[in-house]
């Protein structure tokens, strides 16, 4: 497994680094640890390191509620500058913002400004987060949430509970909340929670869904042709909607006929008379 240097991501060259494993190694290593001594040896993971705040950021932002829509964009994908090309014009204190998420902000900051760096920094998670899952590694990462349908299932009865995958309809932050995709009916649908419902959809952006199933097109669930049909007492309104239509149709155009024959014959002293019927 890999390991996250904590407190040099950002130029990478750990004097002294604290190494911290996989959030799923910690948990098995603390496992073994309590069942061996019944208490667990969390200072040697997190010893030298400072304050809690400014530990872990991301971790803290996906478990907060609201946040189960995102998956967790890798720090190499982050601290590669090359990724983030353009997101320092979009954000505020986009420098202090990406030091938070990666756990390396050291400068002291009144409440105030750390209100607004924790936004941005939210924010800059929201873009970084777009550009990373459409990329192999973020969409094998979106795939996982996908199969255990965390972004909720297609109310459609006819879907039958087809998982569903977060789009966004614009790609400009600010302009449109996220939806959710189902690709068995290929219709767009409000996330059932505020919470979710309030999540920019530039966060998720307008290709990810389309890209999932380009990459894996096995996974495309078959077209439904199965269609609800309206009915009343028993008779399909829509059949009957339809018939009278074309009822109504036919006998417009034939009455037209009729009256264009007409002044033909009066013309032509009645030599012709084709009416074709339908
Ligand atoms: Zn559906």
């Amino acid at each position: 497994m890999s390991a996250r240097v904590i407190g040099h991501a950002l130029d990478n060259s750990p004097q002294n680094p604290i190494l911290i494993e996989d959030e799923e190694d910690n948990e098995e290593a603390q496992g073994q640890e309590q069942d061996l001594n019944g208490d667990v040896k969390m200072d040697d993971l997190t010893s030298g390191s400072d304050s809690d705040y400014t530990k872990y950021w991301i971790d803290w932002f996906l478990s907060s509620k609201g946040n189960e829509y995102f998956c967790e964009v890798d720090e190499e994908y982050i601290i590669d500058r090359f990724n983030l090309t353009g997101l320092n014009s979009e954000v505020q204190h986009y420098v202090q913002a990406l030091d938070l998420i990666t756990d390396s902000l050291e400068e002291e900051l009144d409440d105030d400004m750390r209100e607004q760096v924790e936004k941005s920094a939210r924010h800059l998670y929201g873009l970084i987060h777009a550009r990373f899952i459409i990329t192999s590694r973020g969409l094998s990462k979106m795939l996982e949430k996908y199969k255990k349908a965390e972004f909720g299932r297609c109310p459609r009865v006819l879907c039958v509970n087809q998982p569903l995958l977060p789009v966004g309809l614009s790609d400009q932050p600010y302009t449109k909340s996220v939806k959710l995709y189902c690709p068995r009916c290929e219709d767009i649908y409000n996330p059932k929670s505020t919470r979710h419902a309030n999540i920019d959809g530039a966060y998720y952006g307008s290709t990810f869904p389309h890209m999932l199933f380009q990459v894996y097109p096995h996974l495309l669930p078959p077209k439904n042709t199965e269609r609800y049909i309206p009915k009343i007492f028993g008779f399909k309104i829509h059949e009957i909607a339809k018939q009278h239509r074309w009822q109504d149709q036919q006998r417009e155009e034939q009455q037209r006929r009729i009256a264009a024959n007409n002044s033909n014959n009066n013309n032509e002293g009645g030599a012709d008379n084709n009416i074709n019927n339908p």
